[in-house]
């Protein structure tokens, strides 16, 4: 079963959230903890609108095409 594992870390201020998938098919989230409660709340439904859309898989599209079509 796939497991959704969200992490608040320090991340450099221009980088609000971001999910790395692992290879058992896990998705890690981590979002800025310098943001605040509400843009932590947005940063992880963006996040998780990506892994429903399964954008980690698609081969041949470039970071800001995928962000474009979010
Ligand atoms: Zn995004």
């Amino acid at each position: 079963m796939t497991e959704i594992i969200v992490r608040k870390i320090p991340l450099p201020p221009h980088v609000r959230a971001f999910t790395m998938p692992d290879p058992q098919g896990d998705y890690n989230i981590y979002i800025n903890c310098a943001l605040s409660a509400e843009q932590q709340l947005s940063s992880y439904l963006h996040e998780l609108k990506h892994i429903r859309r399964d954008d980690f898989y698609k081969r041949g599209k470039t970071a800001k095409e995928i962000e474009d079509e979010m």
